[in-house]
């Protein structure tokens, strides 16, 4: 199926959540024929590149969505990116063509328990798939944040027990996740498993919930949202490569 166009959006305010994460609402006559219900679904940004280049393209998260507005909450990282650094720079009134949304990546409801995990990239979906939980829902959500000051509280059920770990800078080929969910009680029942991180951070967790934690594929979803020293594009090849791999 061919893909909608793009949407032009403008930027109606941009605030900080926490010292790392800024949050940009988008409107404007983009969000006239803006698909309801999407909160948690991805959109690609569009920024323009020099001559006949195609533009470079990044995912983001719907945070929230109201009638004629969407927020994206961007992580502020220290490698400088088009996503990052426009979202740092953008004012009222500046505007963003907007693909998407793609299909939102919702942890399934059918389970007896939900472990939900992932860094700053992945708070926006994992904070999203929170709120739609059902009240009666128990189990933990694992959250990295690179500074203390970056903790925000989170509408969850009360089951859910949330397990924040400040971790200014993840050491390379290892995972504090992986290391924190290996400590957690591992309840009877079906579990539900939601992560979303790193690259080498995800292969990591896939490796544990198969060799480790035995948990089905439709009761598993993990997925990586960034890639430490590449940009997305890059990161993109990475994972093609990765489930060719997997797929062998
Ligand atoms: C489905 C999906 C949903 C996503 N949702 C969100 C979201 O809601 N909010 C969000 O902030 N990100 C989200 N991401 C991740 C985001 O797309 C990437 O972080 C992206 O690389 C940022 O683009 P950039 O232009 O800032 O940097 P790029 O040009 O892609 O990369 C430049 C450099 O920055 C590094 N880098 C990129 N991201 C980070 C990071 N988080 N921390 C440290 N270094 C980094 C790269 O490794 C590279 O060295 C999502 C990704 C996917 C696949």
């Amino acid at each position: 199926m061919a893909r909608p166009p793009a949407r032009l959006m403008e930027v109606i305010r941009s605030d900080y959540v926490t010292p790392h994460m800024l949050r940009i609402t988008l409107g404007g006559t983009g969000m006239n024929d803006f698909p309801p219900d999407q909160e948690s679904a991805y959109v690609k940004l569009l920024f323009r590149q020099g001559g006949d280049a195609r533009p470079l393209m990044r995912t983001y998260t719907i945070r929230h969505q109201r009638a004629d507005e969407i927020d994206i909450d961007f992580v502020i990282h220290d490698h400088a990116g088009p996503a990052s650094s426009w979202a740092q720079g953008a004012q009222p009134g500046d505007r963003i063509m907007v693909g998407g949304p793609g299909a939102r990546k919702l942890i399934n409801p059918e389970a007896d328990w939900f472990l939900l995990a992932g860094d700053m990239t992945a708070l926006p979906a994992i904070s999203v798939n929170l709120e739609m939980l059902p009240e009666s829902a128990r189990g933990h959500a694992v959250l990295t944040v690179v500074d203390e000051a970056d903790i925000q509280p989170l509408k969850h059920p009360a089951g859910v027990e949330i397990h924040w770990i400040v971790e200014p800078q993840p050491a390379e080929g290892e995972s504090s996740i992986r290391a924190h969910i290996s400590g957690l009680p591992w309840p009877d029942g079906q579990p539900s498993i939601w992560c979303a991180s790193e690259f080498q951070e995800m292969q990591l967790l896939r490796q544990y919930f198969r060799e480790e934690r035995t948990v089905s594929n439709r009761h598993r979803y993990i997925s990586s949202y960034w890639k430490r020293g590449v940009s997305e594009d890059q990161h993109k090849q990475a994972k093609r490569q990765d489930a060719e791999r997997e797929s062998d």
